[in-house]
């Protein structure tokens, strides 16, 4: 029983950053705005993708870019609350969940998390910068339009320059 519940931790977990993986973090994403929805609670999500990672990756190699991705993973769990949790969603890419948040304090912790992320000291890779897209779940949202809407934020922080946090249109 405990060999098995320690497998099924691994199962859940990405290697590289120890957060949670795609697969795990999708299903709590799913179960969770159920639960949201069920109780007309809030909850946001905030979508966070490396600036010119790849440039990183091209300069200084693939190690010096996994080590600025464990770094980030490692701020962006130290950075979120007791009941949010912390994804790697995909390469360069990571989700945070934030159950009972509405969109004004979610934007307070994604723009907290840009700054910890800025301010991080990362000796291989050298300093790194994070575009964050932040949405609320609307009433009936499914988990898809969700997530298409902090993606699209995400984009329009990108098109403005980077290093910087936006908020999804409302649904
Ligand atoms: P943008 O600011 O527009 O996001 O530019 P970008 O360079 O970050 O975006 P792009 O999608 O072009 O490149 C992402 C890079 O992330 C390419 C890929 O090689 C790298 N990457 C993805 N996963 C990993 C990983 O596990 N380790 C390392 N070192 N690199 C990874
Ligand atoms: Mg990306
Ligand atoms: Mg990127």
């Amino acid at each position: 029983m405990e060999r098995e519940r320690h497998l099924l931790e691994i199962a859940s977990r990405d290697a590289l950053t120890g957060l949670y993986n795609r697969l795990a973090g999708a299903r709590m994403l799913e179960s969770l705005v159920a639960e949201t929805q069920a109780a007309g609670q809030a909850f946001s999500v905030i979508l966070a993708d490396l600036d010119h990672f790849k440039h990183i990756n091209d300069s200084r190699g693939h190690q010096a870019g996994d080590d600025a991705l464990v770094t980030v993973g490692a701020i962006l769990q130290a950075g979120i609350r007791g009941g949010d949790l912390a994804i790697r969603w995909g390469g360069e890419e990571f989700l945070v969940l934030a159950p009972g948040c509405g969109i004004a304090q979610a934007m307070e912790l994604a723009e907290r998390l840009r700054a910890g992320v800025a301010r991080a000291e990362i000796p291989a890779s050298g300093p790194v910068t994070v575009s964050l897209g932040v949405a609320q779940l609307a009433a009936g949202e499914a988990v898809a339009e969700l997530l298409q809407r902090a993606d699209e934020a995400m984009y329009r922080a990108k098109s403005g320059g980077r290093k910087r946090v936006e908020a999804a249109a409302p649904a």
